[in-house]
């Protein structure tokens, strides 16, 4: 995104490339001969990295001052991520819990809990993970099965699984949603836990995937006890902490891209590079189609980015900006696969990670069929998909399986 920037935005811009000229070299190298392969260390590199990025301000952009961060807006933290992309340095390690659970906590947590929590969180020394996905419910988050039962001196007691954690792995602390209520309909039985990963009871399992890496676990809770005070949002308040989260996590996503090189230019350069692909119509016109696609999501971008900075929150329409990324940087990437061939998929080659890590972002923040239909909803007005469980206690629904649940 090609920001008009004005010139306090300008002057913010040189700030950050300046800093990173400064900085860049003590970045841990991800590709290239200098790559840290061993994934122990390569953690423990961008935990450091992050701790340099928050001590220059270039983590929490947007998080209020008093808690560590910049106290600016959402045009900043897209200038922040360019800059970042164009130095070609990692971001921070933590963007689920920079990016999604601190501003979380920030809006719904106590005192108690942004004192203790969120300077650690900012500087990578507690990485965290989001707890909410479960094998019953991703798409039907509200479907959530783990179960909190609050003992007779005030603290819980939590049992059940999540599935999809990422970072669980590393991270020492998890934001879970879970059921406190099953004899109320499935929104309103919900509460928010902070969870200590060392707890015991706790048992993270790791999942390996295409790509290579091992980012998801599956996390088991056996009866893991959890303080009154590990409650986040109020008792019975889960569904509304949630959708915070998930707020923040389409806007991460969606102002992110620019960061991770999903632009039209970058595509072009590297097609460009095969003489006979630069020549062939077919490959010109799939190569506009995505050009047009990713230009006409910048410039939905620049709305969603206009509501945030007058505090606004934005509309269901800007779920559109996550569909149409992901799916144009699959057809880029198919497109560079037919171009390149199998030297895309090559251990050095800077699309291999790209090309098998993006289709599993067509689930996460929301799967796209999901977003197709809450823009179908919201903004075409369309009929609403049918729901048989409105209004009916969660502990009267079924599972999958025929059994109660
Ligand atoms: C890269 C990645 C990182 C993730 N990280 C985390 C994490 O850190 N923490 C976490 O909690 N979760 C995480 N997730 C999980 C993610 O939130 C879920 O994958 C997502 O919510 C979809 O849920 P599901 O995978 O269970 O699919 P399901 O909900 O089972 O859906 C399966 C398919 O059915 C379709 N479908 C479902 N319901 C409908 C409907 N009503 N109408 C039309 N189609 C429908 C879906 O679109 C999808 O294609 C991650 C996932 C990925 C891929």
């Amino acid at each position: 995104m090609d920001l008009d920037d004005t010139p306090q935005q300008a002057a913010y811009r040189s700030q950050v490339r300046s800093w990173l000229e400064q900085h860049a070299s003590e970045a841990p190298a991800l590709e290239g001969p200098e790559a840290i392969t061993d994934e122990q260390e390569l953690i423990a590199a961008r935990r450091a990295w992050q701790g340099k990025l928050a001590e220059g301000g270039l983590a929490g952009v947007t998080w209020p001052k008093e808690f560590g961060g910049q106290g600016l807006g959402p045009i900043e933290q897209v200038i922040c991520n360019q800059e970042i992309g164009r130095a070609r340095v990692p971001g921070i390690l933590d963007a689920i819990g920079v990016g999604m659970l601190g501003p979380t906590i920030i809006a719904h947590g106590t005192d108690e809990q942004k004192a203790r929590y969120l300077g650690p969180m900012l500087h990578a020394d507690e990485v965290w993970c989001q707890l909410f996905s479960e094998p019953a419910a991703g798409s039907d988050l509200a479907a959530v099965q783990s179960r909190a039962r609050q003992q007779d001196d005030g603290s819980w007691r939590l049992s059940g699984q999540k599935v999809w954690t990422t970072n669980a792995q590393f991270a020492a602390f998890g934001l879970l949603l879970a059921r406190t209520d099953p004899d109320v309909p499935k929104h309103k039985g919900l509460t928010m836990f902070i969870v200590p990963i060392d707890a015991p009871g706790v048992t993270v399992r790791g999942l390996r995937q295409i790509s290579g890496e091992a980012e998801f676990n599956e996390v088991f809770f056996d009866d893991v006890p959890l303080a009154a005070e590990a409650v986040v949002g109020g008792v019975g308040n889960g569904w509304a902490t949630a959708l915070t989260t998930l707020m923040f996590e389409r806007v991460t996503i969606g102002l992110g891209s620019e960061g991770l090189g999903y632009n039209s230019s970058r595509f072009a350069r590297a097609i460009a590079r095969v003489e006979d692909a630069r020549r062939d119509p077919e490959v010109r016109r799939e190569l506009g189609e995505v050009a047009s696609e990713l230009i006409a999501v910048r410039f939905t971008g620049y709305r969603t980015l206009t509501a945030l900075q007058r505090g606004q929150i934005p509309g269901p329409e800007a779920g559109l900006a996550k569909v149409t990324i992901v799916s144009s940087a699959i057809k880029a990437g198919d497109l560079i696969a037919d171009v390149l061939g199998p030297d895309a998929l090559a251990q050095d080659s800077e699309w291999a990670y790209m090309i098998s890590f993006l289709p599993g972002l067509k689930s996460a923040g929301g799967t796209e069929e999901i977003l197709r239909n809450t823009i179908g909803e919201r903004v075409l007005g369309l009929p609403p998909a049918p729901r048989l469980d409105k209004g009916v206690p969660f502990s009267e629904l079924r599972s999958k399986e025929g059994a109660p649940v």
